[in-house]
This record gives structure tokens, C-alpha cells and sequence, in this order.
């Protein structure tokens, strides 16, 4: 067998449908709350921030949800998605294990958020909305949706991450490109952005307060709706053409997986890939161990709480169920941007309550020396985020071959590392600092956590 290894399926062969685990859960997860009256969310309270075809997603129990045309027609520029073996890195680690990794970076913005912004733009020009606000942390969310707000006429407000906003100048001038604004949050044009800016001049920012604000302007405009880049349901949903793909992909190679990884921010990555491959397991067969990756500075899944909390730092959004760190806490400005949300979502949360999975945490050192591994054998310079998901597959891998187990591990390539490598300049020059984390902060978020009977 040759060195580069890919197994490349046809277009007709992008799913027609996304996959909804709601519908085979054995117990459903509990429900959002109305931040006010703490009871179950309707459908309307959403209605001033969603259309209601998104809504209607976001609570669906349908198995299978179509994919409209003009979607998949879009889809068609970068899905399939490849799937190579790490033929060059296995030789590397000199393992018995064989490496599998889907790559999501081929799409035009460089990560799997695409997969989630297209339909999102779509649904929304649907139902005659005419803005979209937004948050991004290190940039990916933000130009994917500038994207699909520029293939359907739809007008993008970005409000990015401050420490982003400068580590990651180029993030800013693609979304500008794409013919979005992008604004460095806090800001001064919302209410929770000043409010914070009175308390803490020098915030660098977190996702959560990025979210207030945008959630306020879609809140306060009745022209413009909000969309979010993981962590809903919806979100998660659509992200499933990465699952349903590498099943029929792990079919062509003739294996299966023992083991299947995913770095995990807010958690739409690694459930995109992960939820299809549940499908069996909760229907009581076998099925593959799955391993969440995250970075010891914001460790949801591993140090979190399991409780109702807000998803934004304002507390504009409905209560929901996840693990979290408080949505005070604000993690420090490490590089991988998109895993410094303080909370997980909720459906991927309840997965873990269930037992379906396991999480580790590393710190952001090893995994750029990871990362830096997987490029010199296998060429694509991964985004931060993606390393820790490289990280994890490497020790994997080394087990493999200290237990002498030729097991098969499938990972997601979530997006590319080509407007990060001031990441990679400050990682070779020994700039990047390892925090350990906060927990003193840490306590004192979750301290803050709402109280729900
Ligand atoms: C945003 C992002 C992540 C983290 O978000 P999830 O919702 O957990 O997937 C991971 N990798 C890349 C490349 C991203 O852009």
C-alpha cells in the first residue's frame, strides 16, 4: 500500500439527511429553562433570536432531518470530505495501530463550522431575515458564517474575542473579506459589552460575554436574528455529514473503529463525527470507545459541574444543562480559541451523563508538539484546537504499540492551522506558557452557578 492513503467517496454520496440522537436516546436530556420563570422553554420564547424552522430542529425527536437541495448543492464544493489513513505517521510512532483521520479544513474556510453555517444562512434568508449577529473565538465561526451570509445576500455583524481580535488579525480580514463587520468584544456598542468594559477596562474577552453580545442585538433589532457555531442542538445536527461520512468511508477501507477522538470547544466537532457512530451502541450492541479532548485551561468535561447555568456571561440566554465552569469564568488567552467556551452542549453533556464517553484534558505545549508531528509526517498544518485531538490520537497510538494491539482509531481533522501560525512562531520560540488552571476562579464561577429547584 502506497503512502498517501484516501479513501474519497462520490458526490451523490453527501448525506441526504442529518442524524438527530435525540430520537434514540434512552432517556431524554432535561430540558432549557426560561432564564425568568425557570420553567421548560417554549418554542416562542426563542422565536425573537431563531426562525422557527431552526427552533423546530433545535427540539425535533426525528430521526432523520433532510438536508434541503440548495444545501447539499453548496456541500457539494467541499463534501464529501476526505478521509486518509495516517499511513507516514504510523510509521513514525512505529505503532501497530492504524491512524484514521477525517479532514475538515478542505472546505473554504478552513473548518468543519461551514458544515453548520450554510443551512443556518439558509433557514434564515427562508424565513426573510435580513441580519445575522454572531460571536466567533479565534476566528472560524466568524468567517464561516461571513461566508454563508455572503452566498445568501445575508448581512454579518461578528463580534470577535478581543485576545483573538489581535492574536489573529488575518481571522478578521477574511470575515472583511467575506463582507462582514467584525467587532472586538467587549465592545461599546452593546449593553453587556459596556457594562463589562466598567467593570473590567482591560477584559481580553471570552466567548461568553461575545455572546451577550450578539444575543443582545438580535434581541433588540427585528431585523436580525443570532446564529451560533456550536453547542445547540442544531448545531450539533448538522454537523452529522462528518459521522455519516466516515462510516461509509471506514466501509470502503474494510475497518472499523476501536477508538474515535475529537478535540471538543462547545462540542460540535467531535458529536458530528461521534453521534453516528452511537447509533449501534445505544441500541445495546458494541461499538467504539470515544475520547473528548480539551485543554487543562478550560476543562468542561473534566472539572466542570453538571448543571443548569446560562450560555453567556450577561445571562440573556435560557438555562441550560451541560457541564460547565461557570459562565463567569473566563479562561486565560491561550491559542486554541475555539476551546474556550465555558460551558458544553447540553446533548453532548447528557451523552456523557449516560456513560457513552470518555474526556482527558491536556495542556497547550504537547499539544503543539503533537500537532507539529502530525505536519511533518502527513503535511496539514492542523488548527490549534485540532492538535489536542492529534494529541490524544498519538498517546493512543503509543499505547497501541506498548500493549502490542493493532486497534483502529478514527479521528476529526476539524479545520487547518494556515491563520494561526503566529500560534506556531510563539510555540517555537518557547513563548507559549502552559496554565495550569485557575481554581480559585474556577470555585468562585461555579459558586455564582444559578440556583434551580
Ligand atoms: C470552533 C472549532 C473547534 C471547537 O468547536 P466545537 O464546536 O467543539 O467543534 C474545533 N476545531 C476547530 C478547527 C474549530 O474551528
Amino acid at each position: 500500500m502506497g503512502d498517501t492513503v484516501k479513501y474519497v467517496l462520490d458526490e451523490e454520496r453527501i448525506p441526504k439527511a442529518w442524524y438527530n440522537i435525540a430520537a434514540d436516546l434512552p432517556e431524554p436530556p432535561p430540558p432549557p429553562l426560561h432564564p425568568g420563570t425557570l420553567k421548560p422553554l417554549g418554542p416562542d420564547d426563542l422565536a425573537p433570536i431563531f426562525p422557527m424552522s431552526i427552533i423546530a430542529q433545535e427540539v425535533s425527536t426525528e430521526r432523520w432531518i433532510e438536508i434541503p437541495d440548495p444545501v447539499r448543492e453548496i456541500y457539494r464544493q467541499w463534501r464529501p470530505s476526505p478521509l486518509f489513513r495516517a499511513r507516514r505517521l504510523e510509521r513514525a510512532l512505529d505503532t501497530p495501530a492504524r491512524i484514521y483521520y477525517k479532514y475538515e479544513g478542505a472546505g473554504p474556510a478552513g473548518s468543519h463550522k461551514i458544515n453548520t453555517s450554510v443551512p443556518q444562512a439558509f433557514y434564515n434568508r427562508e424565513a426573510g431575515v435580513r441580519k445575522l449577529s454572531t460571536e466567533t473565538g479565534a476566528g472560524q465561526w466568524g468567517s464561516s458564517l461571513a461566508l454563508a451570509g455572503a452566498m445568501f445576500g445575508l448581512e454579518v455583524q461578528v463580534f470577535m474575542v478581543k485576545v483573538s481580535y489581535h492574536q489573529k488579525p488575518y481571522r478578521r480580514a477574511l470575515m472583511e473579506t467575506y463582507g462582514a463587520t467584525c467587532i472586538a468584544s467587549p465592545s461599546d456598542r452593546t449593553q453587556s459589552g459596556r457594562a463589562i468594559l466598567a467593570s473590567h477596562p482591560d477584559s481580553t474577552g471570552s466567548l461568553g460575554i461575545a455572546i451577550s453580545e450578539a444575543v443582545e442585538v438580535a434581541a433588540t433589532s427585528d431585523d436580525t436574528k443570532y446564529a451560533l457555531g456550536s453547542v445547540l442542538n442544531h448545531v450539533l445536527l448538522h454537523q452529522t455529514v462528518i459521522g455519516e461520512e466516515s462510516i461509509a468511508q471506514m466501509e470502503m477501507a474494510g475497518d472499523q473503529p476501536d477508538v474515535i477522538i475529537g478535540c471538543t470547544g462547545g462540542g460540535s466537532n467531535f458529536a458530528g463525527l461521534v453521534f453516528p457512530w452511537l447509533r449501534g451502541r445505544m441500541a445495546g450492541g458494541a461499538g467504539p470507545r470515544v475520547i473528548a479532548v480539551e485543554p487543562v485551561s478550560c476543562p468542561t468535561l473534566t472539572k466542570g459541574r453538571y448543571a443548569y447555568d446560562f450560555g453567556d456571561t450577561a445571562h440573556l440566554t435560557p438555562l441550560v444543562k451541560m457541564h460547565t465552569l461557570g459562565s463567569t469564568f473566563v479562561p486565560p488567552g491561550f491559542h486554541a480559541g475555539g476551546l474556550r467556551y465555558h460551558g458544553m452542549a447540553p446533548m453532548l453533556s447528557h451523552v456523557h451523563q449516560l456513560g457513552l464517553l470518555e474526556a482527558r484534558a491536556y495542556h497547550q505545549n504537547e499539544c503543539f508538539e503533537a500537532g507539529v508531528r502530525f505536519a511533518r509526517s502527513e503535511g496539514i498544518v492542523p488548527a490549534p484546537e485540532s492538535t489536542h485531538a492529534i494529541k490524544a490520537a498519538i498517546d493512543e497510538a503509543l499505547r497501541c504499540k506498548a500493549e502490542g494491539r493493532a486497534e483502529t482509531i478514527l479521528f476529526n481533522l476539524s479545520g487547518h492551522g494556515h491563520f494561526d501560525m503566529q500560534a506556531y512562531s510563539d510555540y517555537f520560540a518557547g513563548k507559549l506558557v502552559d496554565q495550569p488552571l485557575d481554581e480559585g476562579a474556577l470555585d468562585e464561577a461555579l459558586a455564582g452557578l444559578p440556583v434551580v429547584g
